[in-house]
C-alpha cells in the first residue's frame, strides 16, 4: 500500500538544544508544525513548514529547550488540512487535544532509576487483581487523599471507618502478585476541564495511546503532571510488592471521524468491507494491525509503556480483532525488554473481523502464539453460569452436569485425558477467572440466578468458586472486591444490578469499602487460598506435561463432585501429594481418600497454608465447599490439630 518506515525516532524526539519532529504521513501533499504555549485556547506561536522525508515521512527541526511546549501538526490530504495531535505524542494538554514536547527524564519520581519489577518467576505464579483507577478511591469509606486519581494508589495506612485497611494496603495484605488497571491512557469520554463534576467511563473509548488519561491527574492542564503521577503509581505499586499490567485498546478508536489515525492518514489504520468500515470491536470501527505501521504502532506503544513506566503486563481487549503475526511480533518486542512481561488478552471479537480467523488472534488459535494468554471464558461459565444469560447456573450454584468443564477449568485448558479438549499449549496460555469488569459481578450474578437461596448459602458459593478458580492450573485473575462480595447497584435494570457499568456513576462502580467488616472472613478466605496456591507450585505447573503426568482425576464420585490428586512433586515443591474436592450438592459427601494421614489446608470455612486438622481412609467435605488436603510436607505448620 505505502511505503513503512522502520526508524525508532517517530514523534517529538526531545534533548536539551532542539527537538526533532517526525511523522509519517505518506498521502499527505503538505504538512506543518504548530507549536503552542498551552494545551487549549490562543493561536499558535510559531507554525512550521515540514519537508519530506524518506519513506512518506515529514520532519523538522527546532532548535533549544522546547520542554512543555504544545504542538499540533495540520496535514493537508486530498486538499483537505486536518489538525491533529501526533500519534506519537508521549504527553497532551487537557482533554488530549495537543501533544506536549516532553522531557521524560525530569518526569521520573526520585528513585525511579531504582524501581524494579517485582519477582516473577514463572507466568503462572501471577494472581491478577482487576481495578478501575477510580474505583479504588472515589468512595469516602476509601480514606484515600487523591480519590480517583493515579496517586490513590502510592497512600498507605488508609482505613475505613472500621479501622480497616483499604486502598493498596489491602491489595498488598490479600497477596495478588498483579493489579490490571482498566484503561489507564487517555481516553476520550471523561472531560477532563471539568473533572470537580463526578464522571466516570471505564475507558474503552481511546483518544491519545502513549499518554495517560489526564482525568487520573491532579492537573491535566499540565502535560507532565500525568505522565509522573503515574510513575509514582507504578513506583509505589512495585515497592509494595506488586507487578503493574495495563489494559490496551488497539482494536478500535472511540471514533472514525475524530480519530488522529485517520485524520493523519485517511483509511490507512482501519479495516474496510467494501466501503464500508468493518466493525469486529462493535464499537462501530476496528484497527487494521496486519497493516505494517499499525502493527510497528502497537509494538512500539507496548515496548514505550513497559520500557518508560515500567509497566509489567499487557491485556488486549478484543485481541482476536488483531492478526496472530502482531501478537508474536508483541511478544517477541517485550521478550527484548523483559520475558516476564505478561502478553494476553480476549481471544474473541464482538462481531465480525475483516480478516480470516486463521489469521486472528483467537482463543482457538492459541497454539501458534506462544508466550501469549487468553481469558478463559469456559472456566468463567462452567463455574457461575452462561454472562449472556442472568439465570443460567454453573457448578457453584446449582448447574448439573457440569463436572467435566470444571474439569477443563483445572487443567488451565491443556490436553488432558481425563478432561474435554483444551485450547491451550501451556498453562500459562489460560487466564482463568470467574468475573471481570464485564457483565455481572460474582456477587450479583449469584443474588439474580439464586434468589431463593440465603445470603450464607450464597457465601458458601462464592468461596467454592474462588477455591476451583484459585487451585486451578495457569493464571488466576479475579474482579477487584470479589473477595468483599462487590455489588453494582442499579435503579434503571430489571436485575436491580448493573452488567455493563461503562458510564454509570461512582455510586455504582465504586468499592465499597465499609463492606468491608461484614466480610472479612471472605476476604481470609480468598488470602488464604493465595497463600496456599503461592506455597505450593503444584498449583502452577508450568508445563502441559506436568500437568497430564500429575494430576488425576478421582472416578466413581457422586454427581456434583470433582476431586483430583497432583502428585510427584511438580515444580520441586515440598509436598509430596495435594489432594483437591470440590462438592456443589446442598449437602455433605464422603470421598475416600488415597492411603495415609492427610493435613487440611482449605475447607468451607477456612483456607491457609497451615493445616487444619488431620484425616486418614475418607474424608466428609461440607455442603457446597472445596476441601485440599496435603501430605508428607515436612514444612507444613499443624496448629491445634486433631486426628480424626
Ligand atoms: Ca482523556
Amino acid at each position: 500500500m505505502f511505503e513503512a518506515y522502520e526508524g525508532n525516532d517517530l514523534g517529538a524526539v526531545y534533548s536539551k538544544d532542539k527537538t526533532l519532529f517526525k511523522l509519517w504521513a505518506p498521502t499527505a501533499t503538505d504538512v506543518k508544525l504548530n507549536l503552542y504555549e498551552n494545551g487549549d485556547g490562543g493561536i499558535p506561536i510559531n507554525t512550521v513548514p515540514m519537508a519530506a522525508g524518506e519513506k512518506g515521512t515529514w520532519y523538522c527541526e527546532r532548535k533549544g529547550d522546547l520542554n512543555g511546549v504544545y504542538y499540533t501538526y495540520s496535514v493537508t490530504t486530498g486538499g483537505r488540512t486536518n489538525e491533529v495531535v501526533d500519534l506519537y505524542a508521549r504527553a497532551a494538554g487537557v482533554n488530549g487535544d495537543r501533544g506536549m514536547v516532553i522531557d521524560l527524564d525530569a518526569t521520573d519520581p526520585y528513585g525511579f532509576e531504582n524501581d524494579v519489577r517485582p519477582a516473577l518467576k514463572n507466568t503462572t505464579d501471577a494472581v491478577i487483581y482487576e481495578i478501575h483507577v477510580r474505583d479504588l478511591s472515589s468512595d469516602a469509606s476509601s480514606g484515600i487523599v487523591y480519590a480517583g486519581k493515579f496517586l490513590g494508589f502510592t497512600e498507605t495506612g488508609t482505613k475505613n471507618s472500621d479501622g480497616l485497611s483499604t486502598g493498596i494496603d489491602h491489595i498488598k495484605d490479600l497477596g495478588v502478585t498483579h493489579v490490571q488497571l482498566l484503561p489507564s491512557f487517555d481516553y476520550a469520554t471523561v472531560d477532563e476541564t471539568k473533572t470537580d463534576t463526578a464522571q466516570f467511563n471505564w475507558g474503552y473509548d481511546p483518544k491519545n495511546y502513549n499518554i495517560p488519561e489526564g482525568s487520573y491527574s491532579t492537573d491535566p492542564y499540565n502535560g507532565a503532571v500525568r505522565v509522573n503521577e503515574m510513575k509514582r503509581m507504578v513506583q509505589a505499586l512495585h515497592s509494595n510488592g506488586i507487578r503493574v499490567n495495563m489494559d490496551v485498546v488497539f482494536n478500535h478508536t472511540y471514533d472514525i471521524e475524530n480519530s488522529w489515525f485517520q485524520k493523519t492518514v485517511p483509511d490507512y489504520y482501519y479495516r474496510k468491507n467494501k466501503d464500508k468500515y468493518s466493525n469486529a470491536s462493535g464499537c462501530g470501527n476496528e484497527t487494521a494491525s496486519e497493516r505494517a505501521m499499525m502493527r510497528k504502532y502497537i509494538v512500539d506503544s507496548v515496548v514505550y509503556w513497559a520500557t518508560e513506566y515500567h509497566i509489567d503486563g499487557f491485556r488486549f481487549d478484543l485481541m482476536a480483532v488483531h492478526d496472530i503475526e502482531t501478537m508474536n511480533a508483541v511478544r517477541s518486542a517485550l521478550d527484548e525488554v523483559d520475558p516476564t512481561i505478561m502478553v494476553y488478552g480476549e481471544g474473541w471479537t464482538a462481531e465480525k473481523a475483516a480478516i480470516p480467523k486463521s489469521k486472528q488472534a483467537l482463543k482457538s488459535n492459541m497454539a501458534k502464539m506462544k508466550g501469549i494468554g487468553a481469558f478463559n471464558d469456559d472456566i468463567r461459565d462452567a463455574i457461575k453460569g452462561n454472562v449472556f444469560d442472568a439465570l443460567d447456573k454453573g457448578f457453584v450454584n446449582g448447574g448439573r452436569n457440569m463436572e467435566e468443564s470444571i474439569k477443563f477449568g483445572v487443567v488451565g485448558a491443556v490436553y488432558h485425558p481425563q478432561a474435554a479438549a483444551g485450547w491451550a499449549v501451556s498453562p500459562s496460555q489460560s487466564i482463568n477467572y470467574i468475573s471481570c469488569h464485564d457483565n455481572f459481578t460474582f456477587w450479583d450474578k449469584l443474588a439474580i440466578s439464586n434468589a431463593d437461596d440465603s445470603k450464607e448459602t450464597r457465601i458458601r458459593m462464592n468461596k467454592l468458586g474462588s477455591a476451583v478458580l484459585l487451585t486451578s492450573q495457569g493464571v488466576a485473575f479475579f474482579q477487584a472486591g470479589e473477595e468483599m462480595l462487590r455489588s453494582k447497584p442499579s435503579d434503571i435494570s430489571d436485575t436491580g444490578f448493573d452488567e455493563n457499568s461503562y458510564n454509570s456513576p461512582d455510586s455504582t462502580n465504586s468499592i465499597k469499602w465499609d463492606n468491608k467488616a461484614d466480610v472479612r472472613d471472605i476476604c481470609e478466605y480468598y488470602k488464604g487460598l493465595i497463600a496456599f496456591r503461592k506455597a505450593h507450585g503444584a498449583l502452577r505447573m508450568t508445563t502441559a506435561a506436568d500437568i497430564r503426568n500429575d494430576i488425576v482425576f478421582a472416578d466413581g464420585l457422586e454427581a456434583n463432585v470433582v476431586a483430583y490428586t497432583i502428585s510427584n512433586k511438580p515444580n520441586n515443591e515440598t509436598a509430596d501429594k495435594i489432594m483437591v474436592i470440590f462438592n456443589a450438592n446442598r449437602s455433605a459427601v464422603n470421598v475416600t481418600l488415597p492411603s495415609g494421614v492427610w493435613d487440611i489446608c482449605v475447607n468451607a470455612v477456612k483456607a491457609g497454608t497451615a493445616s487444619l486438622g488431620t484425616v486418614r481412609g475418607s474424608v466428609s467435605v461440607d455442603a457446597v465447599s472445596a476441601m485440599v488436603l496435603v501430605q508428607g510436607d515436612i514444612d507444613l505448620k499443624r496448629e491445634n490439630v486433631t486426628i480424626v
